[in-house]
């Protein structure tokens, strides 16, 4: 990118979230930039032809925003601003979540599984939780640094393995929404990866008026293409990277990639049903909050569809036969076996609270 599109997109993020810039927000930006290195070929190509930008201002909220900018030099530069709230919300809740595990044991086969502990969470946890969300939805214009100190001590205690393991879910749940977004600008009908079919079956919702259904299938698509792509990177990071054979890189990729876009999407859920209530597809086809996107339940739903047919090359109709690969039953069972960690915490939290 030459120094006057930067210039330019500089001005124009500034311009529009004037109280931003602080070292928070530049320090997470640089971490997603980092992150799409650490997460190989494909994840670094793509964010390298963006604008990267996160911000606290209470104007972008929890929301991302993309589009593009012409530099008077004729430049065009495609940018992506994300709401750092967002992503402090995602990596808290998660992290929490960390503290559930405790040793590892190993069957002498080489498979290591961990146990959780019985009374967990503990209030020093849902204290945590209820710090996040007032983060996500409060109204100050700076974000507290409050409870951060005591959760850098709960996560230095945690179980060192596990920690390995969430901090990479955070990636990917952080990946996950940077590469959602940069599928509105960049599709993958546009990139050379050979997208793979994915249809929307709007037969599924037969309420939904047109102009809704074409920007929920946008939606489902970019959460599906955005699964396909950091797969295929993270699956070729393994393999060239830790000397992995290729199924074993697959297999790995996809739990990492599953249970980081679950972990967002999850927690994206829990907002969105504390802010609404339980809302089903046929009330979210004319309800307001549902003008741009599917409730998140349904896009987990669907995203896990997807993944499963991405995974092992059989149809939704294979799925509703429980046709099980081995591989398949690894993924689901990581992903089952984490959204159960967080829904505990959620229902716990919810209980607590009142
Ligand atoms: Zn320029
Ligand atoms: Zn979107």
């Amino acid at each position: 990118m030459k120094d006057c599109c930067l210039e330019s997109a500089r001005s124009f993020f500034v311009s529009n979230y004037p109280l931003s810039g602080n070292e928070a927000d530049d320090h997470l930006a640089a971490r997603l930039v980092d992150l799409c290195k650490k997460w190989g070929p494909i994840t670094s190509r793509l964010a390298d032809g963006f604008y990267i930008r996160c911000t606290n201002s209470l104007r972008l909220g929890v929301d991302a925003k993309t589009a593009g900018i012409q530099c008077t030099c004729g430049g065009y530069v495609p940018f992506i601003f994300i709401g750092s709230r967002l992503f402090y919300f995602i990596w808290r809740i998660n992290m929490v979540c960390l503290t559930y595990w405790g040793a590892p044991n190993s069957n002498g086969a080489g498979v290591i599984s961990f146990e959780g502990s019985s009374d967990w969470p503990k209030e020093e946890h849902l204290r945590q939780v209820g710090l996040a969300i007032e983060m996500y939805f409060g109204q100050s214009p700076l974000l507290s640094t409050q409870g951060l100190e005591e959760l850098n001590k709960l996560i230095a205690a945690s179980q060192p393995t596990a920690a390995v393991m969430h901090t990479n879910i955070v990636d990917l749940a952080e990946l996950f929404v940077l590469f959602h977004e940069i599928q509105h600008q960049l599709p993958l009908s546009k990139l050379a990866a050979q997208p793979p079919p994915y249809r929307l079956d709007l037969a599924n919702f037969p309420e939904l008026p047109p102009a809704r259904a074409s920007r929920w299938t946008d939606e489902l698509t970019h959460d599906a293409n955005a699964v396909f792509l950091l797969l295929e990177s993270v699956a070729s990071v393994l393999a060239t990277h830790h000397g992995m054979a290729h199924d074993d890189a697959r297999t790995q990729a996809a739990i990492l990639v599953c249970t980081g876009a679950d972990a967002a999407l999850h927690t994206l859920q829990l907002l969105e049903e504390m802010r609404h209530g339980r809302v089903s597809v046929a009330e979210a086809a004319s309800a307001r909050p549902f003008k741009y996107h599917p409730p998140s339940l349904e896009r987990r739903n669907l995203l896990s569809v997807y993944a499963y047919s991405l995974i092992t090359e059989k149809d939704a109709d294979a799925l509703r036969r429980r046709e099980f690969t081995p591989i398949w039953k690894s993924v689901a069972g990581n992903v089952a076996g984490h959204m159960r960690v967080r829904d505990t915490l959620f229902e716990r939290y919810k209980a607590w609270r009142k």
